[in-house]
């Protein structure tokens, strides 16, 4: 199949893409690395009459870090966060979901703000940015405005974006001083997105764990966290049993929602254990 006719966009600026946006409101669809959206547009699951190509925005295309955090524009490939030396440094779990991010080829050529935007609750960097705390920054012809994680993901493939809203970028708070993190997650094969997956950040303080937090992919509607740090402290199979108990995943042709429930458990351990002893100050547990 083809996609549906549509008139194509290449604003320059920011502000023209978003002059286009507020023209043709509820019309266009912003096109940026096109990896999900081709696919869509090509079995007409969607027919905007209009697609806003960011593609030649370069003041979009950035990444930066200090010590408050990541911040990435709106056309920085998957593979450019990947690879940002800084950006590890600053929040390590942007590389360490990163690398499960489809193939190479793919994050060669999508966004990591796209598939913010796309909010597929099996995105690896939608569970990042909610354990995070980030927040996704919008602009259109109204003004901007800073939407936190836990309000922008409002379920399968929808955001709080409005039609006529451009998201400029997304920041990643930096790693508290002293934490560990780890990303695993499992999927039928390398590159497809996930059954589950699980992103942890660790806190030991004096040799003690003193906090825990997960952030879950493939198990809900919408990217889910959990702070696991009183369960853990009681005993690691107790914080097993409360992630399996939280999620709620589906049945599709993947998996069953009972398996990715027993994923969920398994991979909070393994997660939570990497993270602790990525600690700088590694506890027992
Ligand atoms: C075979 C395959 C496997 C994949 N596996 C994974 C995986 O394991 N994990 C994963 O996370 N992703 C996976 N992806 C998706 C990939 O990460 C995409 O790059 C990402 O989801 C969308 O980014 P994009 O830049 O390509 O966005 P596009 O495809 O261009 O756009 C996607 C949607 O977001 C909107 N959008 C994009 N940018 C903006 C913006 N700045 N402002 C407002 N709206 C915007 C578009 O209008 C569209 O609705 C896979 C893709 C393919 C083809």
């Amino acid at each position: 199949m083809k996609p549906a006719p549509f008139q194509w966009h290449g604003p320059r600026t920011v502000a023209e893409a978003v002059s286009l946006l507020a023209e043709h409101d509820g019309q266009a669809k912003v096109l940026a690395g096109g990896q999900s959206l081709v696919p869509l547009l090509a079995m007409r699951l969607t027919q905007p009459a209009h697609l806003v190509d960011i593609n030649g925005v370069t003041e979009l295309d950035a990444v930066r870090s200090d010590a408050a955090g990541v911040t990435i524009a709106a056309l920085a490939r998957h593979r450019r966060v990947e690879r940002d030396e800084n950006a590890f440094r600053v929040q390590p779990l942007l590389r360490q979901a990163l690398a499960h991010v489809a193939h190479p080829t793919i994050r060669n050529r999508g966004t990591s703000v796209g598939s913010l935007a796309h909010a597929d609750p099996a995105g690896e960097l939608t569970a990042v940015l909610a354990l995070c705390d980030g927040t996704v920054t919008a602009r259109s012809a109204a003004g901007t405005r800073t939407i936190a994680a836990a309000d922008f993901f409002l379920g399968p493939l929808t955001s709080a974006l409005a039609p006529d809203e451009l998201a400029v970028s997304a920041h990643f708070p930096a790693r508290p001083a002293g934490s560990g993190s780890a990303f695993v997650e499992i999927a039928r094969r390398n590159g497809d997105y996930a059954l589950c997956g699980v992103a942890a950040v660790a806190q030991v303080d004096d040799g003690k764990l003193t906090g825990l937090r997960c952030g879950y992919l493939s198990v809900a509607d919408v990217p889910l966290v959990l702070d696991l740090t009183r369960a853990w402290q009681a005993d690691p199979q107790e914080a097993a049993e409360l992630a399996r108990r939280s999620v709620d995943p589906v049945t599709d042709l993947h998996a069953t929602a009972d398996y990715r429930r027993h994923l969920a458990a398994v991979l909070t351990v393994r997660a939570a254990r990497q993270a602790i002893s990525a600690c700088p100050q590694r506890s027992a547990a």
